[in-house]
């Protein structure tokens, strides 16, 4: 029997980087997986064709993560299509650096609602399967920057923050109907986001972590799915960094 046997999984921005590879580990482990992305079609489509081939089912939603209308019909969508949500992963991100002096309202704006908003309107969706069931693991994305702060990344930081404070109240909230609530927060994953980390000048980047290289999305997924199943059955509340000790 694999570890999310028959389980369904809801993933946000799945069409590419650590979503893609979250998808992927679950499918492999025997999930049906409904994913979403914001604009990648292609890649989306792609994606779909990938995991049906591990035999599960799969389908993937054009959907705008910080949208809540968006995010109640995407629900909907999935428990119509897939008759209930076990496991939601909120992963879709985005970043928009600058110091603060020049970080515009704008940018702030579109980082909260895209990065944390995005978490309460799909975690108020999902919960209510979940407590049907009287079961659930929901993981959302936050990001060591969001422990540690970073120069140059307050309003993602200020995001990913509010991520942990807000799946420390939901975890509280919903524990005694078995439902549990984990944060991941990875250091720098090699993906579209850390474009930046690649060629020279990478290097001084790498110094400041103990293991001494960039983490890749597959070992993020796979904490994803020791927290997915019941291996983790009784951890809730709690953030698990992924980032190669860059937090210690
Ligand atoms: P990425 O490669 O840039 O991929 C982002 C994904 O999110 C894409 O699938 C994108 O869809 C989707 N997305 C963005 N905005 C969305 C929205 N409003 N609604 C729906 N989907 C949306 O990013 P990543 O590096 O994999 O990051 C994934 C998560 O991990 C993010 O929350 C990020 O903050 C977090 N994280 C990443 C790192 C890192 O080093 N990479 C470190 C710490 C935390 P489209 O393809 O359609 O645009």
């Amino acid at each position: 029997m694999k570890l999310l046997e028959n389980k369904v999984a809801l993933i946000t921005g799945a069409s590419r980087g650590i979503g893609e590879a979250i998808a992927i580990k679950f499918a492999e482990n025997g999930a049906n997986i409904a994913f979403t992305y914001l604009s990648s079609e292609e890649r989306a489509r792609a994606l779909e064709e990938k995991l049906n081939a591990f035999g599960i089912k799969a389908k993937g939603y054009k959907s705008d993560a910080g949208d809540y209308k968006a995010s109640e019909q995407l629900a909907a969508d999935v428990i119509k299509e897939f008759g209930t949500i076990d496991i939601c992963v909120n992963n879709a991100g985005i970043s928009k650096d600058n110091l603060l002096l020049r970080l515009t309202p704008e940018q702030w704006d579109d980082v909260i609602q895209a990065n944390l908003k995005s978490v309460y309107n799909l975690t108020r969706q999902v919960i209510k399967p979940m407590m049907k069931a009287r079961a659930g693991s929901i993981i959302n994305m936050s990001s060591i920057v969001g422990i540690k702060g970073n120069a140059g990344q307050s309003s993602y930081a200020a995001s990913k923050a509010g991520i942990i404070g807000f799946t420390k109240s939901i975890a509280q909230e919903i524990g005694s109907r078995n439902i549990r609530c984990n944060v991941i927060a990875p250091g720098f994953i090699e993906t579209d986001m850390t474009h930046y980390l690649k060629g020279e000048g990478a290097e001084k980047w790498f110094e400041k972590i103990p293991l001494g290289r960039i983490g890749k999305p597959e070992e993020v997924a796979n904490t994803a799915l020791f927290l997915a199943c019941d291996m983790s059955s009784y951890v809730t509340g709690q953030v698990l960094s992924v980032c190669g000790g860059m937090t210690m």
